[in-house]
């Protein structure tokens, strides 16, 4: 047996980085404005504390494209790297500086919104650039820098005559990469990956109308002025405290989040948990047409503003995949693999603290408004009881939201059913027995001959009813359940319901007399019950004996 080490050369590195690192070639642009948007606030959080003097200003990120040079430049006017700096955190493969900066200033760095974690962004460049060039200012007055890299493990490091603070990365796309010199191309990936980032991002310019004078002839055209074309809304809805927010700014969020969305929501959820996992986040239920379009019009996850990813399986609770909007937490990690992210421990507690929350809204939605929750209750009935028969924490708490119509257009909780038909429809062991229909139009008839009864018939007609009745009939006692057209009326008993008119003991002396006077013949005897129906309100029977004596 022989044993020795693995000897891992720096020269194999680069190629294993573009290959297997991140699947998705294009997440490089993601990367950088992140390492943009990191220097940007890192300077923010240095001037707020006074370690930098001068004023923070309004500084922007900016991508362009030189399609005669072949490159593609992100500039920031962030802190900036010194020499030393750029030897340390870019030369050193797996250092994060983001890290660093936050180990550093940890007691006010909190809530700064750094984004870096690994120290791997940065490489990820080489997966579309055959050369990366970094021309960089610090803060620090020290002079500017270039670094040239051409993805080997060897670099030239240089004085630069850039005299303004921040950073230029400039990638010298690769000729199987110039799909990265489109402008639609990289339009699409900055609304994909930045579109709610929190530093201004610039990509070309727009042409704006100014207003035009008051006095102004009517054939006057208005003058147009050029302006930054700022791509992303820096201070996306879910950043802000709900009490900032009015109902049609969580609207106008959900149609800034899909533009192809016509429908209104018909509720939004505002996550927002600092203990013990940060997550913030808008979740709305969508209203269900056939123009839902759940495949595409995902909730969307986020980390820091950045986006990650729209398969949230296993960080949303399964039934609440119908349900849109986003979900951001600087603890989903912005992950190199995605079964990474699902066995991740933060992201477990995550997706039942949301159950938690979604739960705890619709208690209050339906406490605040009960007639408004009724008529949304046709609409969000599916993700409820999917809930409910899915996550046991989920169906404790139902029984304060989740509603039970009736074939008449009532609406009932639990506890009111229970309430109310109790001392109407039980069967021979005490038990309370539900009567319902799956589809209203075929059980009409049977509906209608349970309504003559005086029960109540609910409507229970999304396609996991079965399943919910057997969750219903196994967690809450003496209960059962009756399709309305099986053969189970009869066996109800009832008690006398003093709601139906009744005849008195003398009306009824005198109904009975006029019938057996009308039937005239002694073999037979007239009841008048207390039928409540209008079909049958008396009945003539045989005694006993007599039917025995004709069967004999
Ligand atoms: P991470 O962002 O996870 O720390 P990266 O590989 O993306 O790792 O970047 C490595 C380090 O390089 C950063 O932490 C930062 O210190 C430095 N850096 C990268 N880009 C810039 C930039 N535009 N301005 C200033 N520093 C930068
Ligand atoms: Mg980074």
């Amino acid at each position: 047996m022989t044993q020795g080490n693995i000897n891992v050369s720096v020269e194999n590195i680069f190629p294993l980085i573009k290959k297997f690192l991140y699947s998705d070639h294009e997440i490089f642009l993601r990367e950088l404005i992140s390492n943009a948007t990191d220097a940007t606030l890192k300077l923010k959080h240095l001037t707020s504390i006074g370690e930098i003097k001068t004023d923070y200003g309004t500084p922007k990120i900016e991508v362009a494209i030189d399609k005669d040079a072949k490159t593609l430049t992100i500039s920031d006017q962030g802190i900036g790297m010194t020499g030393a700096e750029v030897e340390k955190y870019i030369n050193q493969i797996a250092f994060s500086g983001a890290e660093e900066f936050l180990e550093k200033y940890k007691d006010t760095s909190k809530d700064s919104g750094i984004i870096g974690h690994f120290g791997l962004g940065f490489y990820s460049a080489f997966m579309v650039a055959e050369k990366v060039e970094i021309v960089t200012k610090s803060y620090k007055d020290e002079p500017a820098v270039r670094w040239i890299c051409d993805g080997s493990p060897v670099y030239t490091l240089e004085e630069a005559d850039k005299t303004k603070r921040g950073t230029d990365i400039i990638l010298h796309i690769a000729e199987d990469s110039t799909e990265f010199l489109e402008e639609s191309r990289i339009r699409e990936l900055l609304l994909k990956y930045n579109k709610f980032m929190p530093v201004p991002i610039k990509f070309g310019t727009k042409t704006e109308s100014l207003p035009l004078p008051e006095d102004a002839a009517e054939d006057a055209k208005a003058e147009t002025v050029e302006v930054d074309n700022i791509i992303n809304n820096p201070t996306p809805a879910w950043t802000k405290a709900p009490s900032e927010l009015t109902d049609a700014d969580y609207k106008q969020f959900y149609h800034e989040l899909y533009p192809m969305q016509f429908e209104e929501p018909l509720f939004n959820i505002h996550l927002n948990v600092d203990y013990p996992f940060n997550l913030t986040g808008i979740l709305y239920f969508p209203k269900l047409t056939n123009g839902l379009n759940i495949e595409k019009d995902k909730i969307q996850l986020y980390q820091n503003q950045v986006y990650v990813t729209d398969e949230v399986k296993g960080i949303v609770p399964d039934f609440l995949m119908l349900l849109r909007g986003v979900i951001d937490s600087p603890d989903i990690p912005l992950n190199v693999s995605r079964s990474y992210l699902q066995a991740d421990g933060a992201v477990k507690k995550i997706s039942s603290y949301i159950t938690k929350k979604v739960a705890d809204k619709m208690v209050s939605l339906f406490n605040e408004n009960r007639e408004d929750y009724e008529k949304k209750w046709n609409d969000i009935k599916i993700v409820i009881e999917y809930g409910m028969i899915s996550e046991d924490k989920f169906f404790d708490k139902s029984d304060k939201f989740a509603l039970y119509p009736t074939t008449d257009g009532k609406y009932y909780l639990w506890s009111e059913l229970e309430e109310k038909l109790k001392p109407m429809q039980t069967d021979k062991d005490g038990n309370l027995v539900l009567l319902y229909a799956t589809n209203e139009h075929d059980q009409h008839s049977y509906v209608q001959a349970a309504n003559d009864k005086g029960y109540e018939v609910l409507l229970l007609d999304s396609p996991i009813v079965p399943h919910l009745i057997q969750k219903l009939e196994t967690s809450k006692e003496k209960i059962s359940f009756a399709r309305v057209d099986a053969d189970h009326l009869n066996n109800l008993i009832k008690k006398e319901d003093s709601a139906i008119s009744k005849l008195n003991e003398e009306e009824k002396e005198s109904l009975k007399k006029n019938i057996e006077e009308a039937v005239n013949d002694t073999k037979f005897s007239v009841q008048i019950e207390d039928l409540e129906s209008t079909e049958a309100p008396f009945m003539i029977t045989q005694p006993e004996f007599m039917r025995r004596m004709k069967d004999m």
